[in-house]
């Protein structure tokens, strides 16, 4: 039988926010029937004007709000709320950093499993942080223009101030913007598949201060390339690296898998913890370079690693985890999926003379199962997977190398707690407190680190 809703659109009534989910939104109740609000905080009392409604849920907006809420950050202006980079900023900072302890010991919860999640470590300043940024360029009235698409849209809303990024970044792309404007670059044409630029990327060093440009086209030809390299060059000094990377495909997408270097070198270089990183157009590299290197801290710190340990590094992008622990361990061991990372990867090794990492191309699901039939025996296990988390393959492969430790660094929750009901069922147990670090503050993203031991 089909479930009837309770509200229809458009109805107004009061109620008590009584929770938060995942996403940022308040949730109230009419009878049992749950309303996603958007900009409402737990414990405020608001009059709900429904926008929305399915047969098992509905959303809604405030239409008048009667109280506020002691974690509502009541400073923040309009206009970061609306430009949707920001989705948790209508929470005080210490309120997110509460927020996000809560959502993984909900996800815990779910899978049964029992554990101590510490409060999350936050950051001192916690705007201006991403070392990276990939901005759409589209056309809007006639003109190029750069911005920002809200979730689930595909209008570009124009924007400068992105808030979270690093400032230098953002005036980077305002600049390149205004260069390709008179250059009379046409921007990318979703609809049509025309148009030449579709996006910018810029990366900056958070101590080199290097700085790298992409600039994505859909044609391999870009033109006036020689004029718009030296009016960057000569606007943006930190510049060192020039790329064009060409993405033909009508794809959401952002990077194609041919770079040309228009100027300068093809990688820039940055450090963590001590050791230096030369990082490619196409290379994943964390996006917090402060909170990174508490991250790789506190897992090292909970790994207890000996000088006697052989590590396996899954996922191990440009390297960054095996070169900050190679010299507390015997070997490491690193699989990763994505070549110029690897590339990357053995380059860094070299660049920071260390010689007992090794690192080789494949799935990490592939790799894990081929090295325990080959009777690897690790010490301890690093896993850092994408959002999708892993696979059962690749666990049962980890807990067949029956190392004495797994540490599971993880971008999602959900997958996590799944992952860990999965460990826990061969025999494994949390070991400690799960950390929560806060590496994408005033967004719904939950960084955290787990230590399973056998
Ligand atoms: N440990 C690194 C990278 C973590 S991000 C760091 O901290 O910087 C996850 C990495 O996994 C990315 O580099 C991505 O390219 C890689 N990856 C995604 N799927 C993979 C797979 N199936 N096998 C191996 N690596 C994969």
């Amino acid at each position: 039988m089909k479930k009837k809703a309770p509200v229809t659109k458009n109805q107004e009534f009061e109620a008590t926010v009584v929770d938060l989910t995942y996403d940022g939104n308040g949730v109230v109740k009419y009878d049992d029937f749950p309303i996603f609000v958007t900009n409402a905080v737990p414990g405020e009392k608001i009059i709900v004007g429904v926008t929305k409604v399915t047969s098992n849920y509905g959303f809604g907006r405030v239409v008048k709000r009667l109280s506020e809420s002691p974690d509502r950050n009541a400073d923040i202006d309009a206009k970061v709320l609306q430009s949707g980079v920001a989705p948790l900023a209508h929470l005080t900072y210490p309120a997110q950093l509460k927020h996000k302890q809560k959502q993984v010991a909900d996800v815990f919860n779910k899978q049964h499993v029992a554990v101590d999640v510490a409060p999350t470590i936050g950051m001192e300043n916690p705007w201006g942080y991403r070392n990276k940024a990939q901005i759409p360029v589209r056309e809007i009235n006639g003109e190029l223009t750069t911005g920002f698409y809200r979730r689930g849209s595909h209008r570009l809303q124009p924007m400068e101030d992105f808030y979270i990024q690093d400032p230098k970044i953002d005036e980077a792309i305002v600049v390149i913007r205004d260069i390709l404007r008179k250059y009379h670059v046409a921007a990318y044409d979703e609809v049509n598949h025309k148009g030449v630029v579709r996006t910018i990327m810029v990366r900056r060093g958070y101590y080199s201060h290097q700085m790298m440009v992409v600039l994505v086209t859909r044609a391999k030809r870009l033109p006036a390339a020689e004029y718009i390299v030296n009016d960057i060059r000569e606007a943006l000094p930190e510049v060192v690296s020039i790329i064009q990377n060409v993405n033909q495909e009508k794809t959401n997408v952002i990077m194609g898998d041919q770079n040309k270097v228009l100027w300068g070198q093809k990688a820039i270089k940055d450090t963590l913890l001590g050791k230096t990183f030369a990082i490619g157009p196409n290379s994943f590299y964390q996006v917090n370079p402060a909170m990174t290197e508490v991250l790789y801290q506190t897992a090292t710190e909970k790994a207890e690693l000996k000088p006697t340990d052989v590590v396996i590094d899954a996922y191990s992008g440009i390297g960054t985890i095996s070169l900050t622990i190679a010299d507390h361990v015997k070997s490491v061991l690193g699989v990763e999926v994505v070549p110029e990372a690897v590339d990357d990867a053995k380059r860094n090794a070299d660049i920071n003379g260390t010689d007992n990492v090794r690192f080789e191309l494949g799935k990490a699901e592939d790799k894990m199962v081929q090295w325990a039939d080959e009777g690897l025996k690790p010490d301890v296990i690093f896993l850092d997977p994408p959002r999708k988390g892993l696979t059962q393959e690749l666990i049962d492969a980890a807990v067949k190398m029956a190392p004495e430790k797994v540490v599971y660094i993880s971008c999602n929750p959900a997958t996590l707690a799944r992952d860990v009901a999965l460990f826990e069922a061969q025999g494994y147990r949390v070991n400690g407190d799960v950390q929560p670090i806060d590496q994408f503050p005033q967004t719904t993203h939950v960084e955290s680190v787990t230590v399973l031991t056998k």
